[in-house]
């Protein structure tokens, strides 16, 4: 999908300049498009007091995004020790910020802890004893196996890693409550990527229904019940984009028939990342080979290291060249980067207008998962980040990789392990 008619009546104008000034590549985001994201998921859930997003630090990891997410009231999912440092930089402390980690090293645990703490959302009932202490409020995910299907991007649940089992489940807030638990949470993240409101619904229909099953088994009631992320948005031009208010409709529709029926109502928490952020990047970077062999390339001086998706899943990403239409379409090329890997291509067989050398290429909706999936692979470096302001200035968010970062795990005190068998030897 080309990026929002806003932001490129905003960006187009300027790109140039921008271009002069920073040099190419960088990501590019729009501080006006993710704050009217924003203020659509709240409006849509306008009706559920209590609602909030806990932006999903992992999809953009830079503090002048998270400011923004702040001051819309977001809280930050955090899923790494660098990932809570980040939200406590910003001031997030207790519940701003939900720790849905898997797989924890204890001393994970021990830093979630420390400083404010945070909400505790555990992946399996092994991970309990490995808490020093039972916080008052605990989450946990549920993996619901069979009894759901994934989408392709996640896979099916019976097949992923995360959360806990249906038959454990009981078992594990049993547990965390004879540990002194009182108050609880329940999580699931099942899908990615999907566009589909209907998928939305069934997961929050699924979690309340888990919900009346560990009440009725327990007496337990539920702070908060948290439907994840995993909201699409329409990368293709030929995608519709997932339908937000038909979603919150049907997802208000449920918490309030819950209420009824119950008297009381968990709190509808949501961790989205790419549908916050995705649409409101692009990565800009300019062509500088030609090469015409068995088929044509656009060589630009960006790589998979900038935005790895179309490497890792074949992801399409629109592409547009500045100043020049898709009614001067040239033929079909692939547009490449450096790396000696010949997945490194932001688009295979695309059909696009005719690119000069110095031509810049605008690759479209990489403001989640894109700069933070970056990596040194063949010694290339991430680019730097920008944020285009409400204010139309144009803020250095982020600076380039250099050398020098690269060569700095390099530089240490040398250290020599001689194994005892090694030193038998040699006397
Ligand atoms: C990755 C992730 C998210 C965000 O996913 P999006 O597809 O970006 O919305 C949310 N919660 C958890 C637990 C995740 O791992």
């Amino acid at each position: 999908m080309p990026m929002s008619d806003s932001f490129e009546n905003r960006l187009h104008p300027i790109l140039e300049e921008i271009v002069e000034h920073f040099g190419t590549p960088f990501h590019i985001y729009d501080e006006s498009g993710i704050r009217e994201t924003g203020q659509a998921l709240i409006n849509a859930f306008s009706k559920l007091s209590g609602f909030r997003e806990y932006f999903a630090v992992k999809a953009l990891p830079n503090p002048g995004i998270l400011k923004v997410m702040r001051d819309l009231g977001f809280g930050f999912d955090c899923s790494s020790v660098a990932e809570l440092l980040l939200s406590r930089q910003l001031g997030a402390r207790g519940d701003d910020i939900m720790f849905t980690s898997n797989n924890t090293a204890a001393d994970e645990f021990i830093l979630a802890a420390a400083d404010g703490g945070c909400i505790l959302n555990l992946d399996d009932i092994s991970l309990i004893p490995k808490i020093s202490e039972m916080p008052e409020l605990i989450s946990f995910r549920y993996n619901p196996g069979p009894r759901r299907s994934g989408n392709s991007i996640i896979g099916n649940p019976i097949e992923s890693k995360y959360g806990v089992s249906h038959e454990q489940l009981v078992d594990t807030y049993k547990a965390a409550r004879d540990l002194g638990a009182t108050r609880f949470g329940l999580h699931a993240m099942l899908v990615s990527n999907e566009l589909n409101y209907e998928y939305m619904v069934e997961t929050a229909n699924m979690l309340l229904e888990v919900a009346e099953w560990i009440n009725a088994e327990l007496g337990i009631v539920f702070d908060f019940v948290n439907i994840g992320g995993g909201l699409g948005i329409p990368y293709r031009p030929e995608d519709k984009p997932l339908d937000l208010d038909k979603m919150a409709e049907g997802i208000t529709t449920l918490f309030i028939d819950f209420q009824k029926r119950y008297g009381y109502m968990p709190k509808l928490y949501m961790e989205s990342g790419r549908y916050m952020t995705g649409a409101h990047g692009v990565l800009v970077t300019k062509a500088i080979n030609h090469k015409d062999i068995y088929r044509k390339y656009i060589g630009v001086d960006a790589s998979a290291s900038a935005l790895m998706r179309p490497a890792i899943y074949g992801a399409y990403h629109h592409i547009t060249v500045a100043g020049k239409s898709m009614e001067q379409n040239a033929g079909r090329v692939d547009v490449v980067g450096p790396l000696c890997e010949n997945n490194d291509k932001f688009a295979i067989q695309r059909s696009l207008p005719d690119i000069q050398i110095g031509d810049i290429l605008c690759i479209h909706d990489t403001g989640a998962h894109g700069h933070a999936m970056g990596f040194n692979y063949n010694g290339r470096l991430r680019p730097k980040e920008l944020l285009l302001r409400s204010d139309a200035s144009v803020e250095l968010i982020r600076r380039e990789e250099t050398i020098e970062d690269y060569f700095a795990t390099l530089n240490f005190e040398p250290q020599t392990l001689i194994p005892e068998t090694l030193k038998r030897l040699a006397n």
